[in-house]
C-alpha cells in the first residue's frame, strides 16, 4: 500500500509560543536531510497564549505543518492521542514540544524501523533535570515496573516512532485514563529501546504541574497494575494472623493475672491503626471504582474545536 507522507511527527503544545520558531526550524532542518515527505501535526492543547495563532501562520506558509486545536486544555496524553488519530503517515513519531527530545534523532529511529522494528522508543540515559525530579522519576519507574502486569521499560517516555500497524492497534484502545507509554508497551510487536540524553527544556516553564504529573503517575499504576487492590487482601491476612496471636496472648494473661486491668492502650492503637488501614483500603478500591465510572461514562478524550490539515 502507498502511504503519503512517509512520516508524521506529532507534537503536543500547551502555551509554547516561545519555542515554536526553533521547534519548526530544528524539525524541518533535521527532517529535510533524510525524509522525502513528512507532515508535522501540532496539537494545541487549549493554549491561552499565542501558540495557536503562530501555528496557523506556519500552516499558511508551509502546508506540511498541520494544526489541531482543542476547545480547552485536555492534557498531554490526550493531545498525543488526537495527533495519532489525525496522522496519515506510514511511520509516526511522537515528540514533546519543548525540544527535550531532539528531532535530529528521528533519522536514527527511522533506520531502526527499516531494520524491521515496529516500535522504536527513547530511553533517557541522562536527564538534565533537578535532583529531586530525577530521583522521583527513577523510583516511580522502578516501582511501576515491579508491580505492573506487563513490563514497562524503565525511563521510557512518549518519545518514539511507531509503524502504522502499531498505531492502528494503539488507537483502538478506548481507555479513558490513557497512559500511552504503557499502551505502547502493551501492544507488543518488535520494539527497540533507543538510548539518548534528554536535553533541558528549550524555553519557558514546565507545563506539567505536580498535579498533572501525579495523575499521569497514578494512571500508570492503576491502569497497568493490580497490585494496589491485591495488597489489600494480603494486608487483611496479615492483620488476621496478628489479631489471632494477640487474642491468644490476651486470653492467657486474663487467666494468669485476672486482677490486672488491661487493654486500653492496645485498644486505642488497634482502633486508630485499623481505622487508617480501612480508609486506605477504601481509597484504593475507590480509585478503581472511579476508573470504572470514567470508562462507563464514556466521555471523549478531548474535543477538537479547530483543524487545519
Ligand atoms: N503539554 C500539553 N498539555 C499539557 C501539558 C503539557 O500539551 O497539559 C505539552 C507541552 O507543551 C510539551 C509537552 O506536553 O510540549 C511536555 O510537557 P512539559 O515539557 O511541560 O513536561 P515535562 O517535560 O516538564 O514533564
Ligand atoms: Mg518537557
Amino acid at each position: 500500500m502507498h502511504y503519503e507522507p512517509l512520516l508524521s511527527v506529532v507534537i503536543p503544545l500547551y502555551n509554547e509560543e516561545k519555542i515554536i520558531d526553533t521547534l519548526y526550524s530544528r524539525c524541518t532542518t533535521a527532517l529535510n536531510k533524510w525524509c522525502s515527505s513528512y507532515e508535522i501535526i501540532c496539537v494545541n492543547d487549549g493554549s491561552t497564549d499565542n501558540t495557536l495563532q503562530i501555528l496557523k501562520q506556519y500552516h499558511e506558509r508551509d502546508k506540511r505543518i498541520k494544526v489541531v486545536s482543542f476547545s480547552r486544555n485536555f492534557g498531554h496524553q490526550a493531545a498525543f492521542l488526537s495527533g495519532l488519530k489525525n496522522s496519515t503517515g506510514l511511520y509516526i513519531a511522537m515528540i514533546d514540544g519543548d525540544l527535550q527530545d531532539p528531532p535530529e534523532l528521528l533519522e536514527q529511529f527511522f533506520q531502526k524501523m527499516e531494520e524491521g522494528y515496529d516500535v522504536v522508543y527513547g530511553v533517557r540515559r541522562k536527564r538534565k533535570e533537578g535532583f529531586f525530579k530525577k530521583l522521583s522519576y527513577k523510583l516511580y519507574y522502578i516501582i511501576l515496573n515491579n508491580i505492573s502486569t506487563i513490563p514497562i521499560p524503565l525511563d521510557s517516555g512518549d518519545f518514539s516512532m511507531i509503524g502504522r500497524s502499531v498505531l492502528l492497534q494503539m488507537v483502538e484502545i478506548q481507555e479513558k485514563n490513557i497512559f500511552l507509554r504503557g499502551v505502547r508497551s502493551w501492544v507488543g510487536f518488535r520494539q527497540f529501546p533507543f538510548e539518548y540524553e534528554r536535553d533541558a527544556r528549550y524555553a519557558g516553564e514546565t507545563k506539567y504541574t505536580l498535579k498533572k504529573l501525579l495523575t499521569l503517575a497514578y494512571n500508570g499504576i492503576f491502569s497497568f497494575s493490580q497490585f494496589p487492590v491485591k495488597i489489600l487482601a494480603r494486608m487483611g491476612f496479615v492483620v488476621i494472623v496478628i489479631s489471632i496471636l494477640y487474642s491468644l496472648y490476651a486470653l492467657y494473661t486474663k487467666i494468669t493475672q485476672p486482677d490486672v486491668p488491661q487493654g486500653f492502650t492496645t485498644l486505642a492503637i488497634a482502633i486508630f491503626l485499623f481505622g487508617g488501614i480501612q480508609l486506605l483500603a477504601l481509597g484504593i478500591i475507590g480509585e478503581y471504582v472511579l476508573r470504572i465510572y470514567d470508562e462507563t461514562r464514556n466521555r471523549p478524550h478531548y474535543i477538537e474545536s479547530e483543524k487545519y490539515l
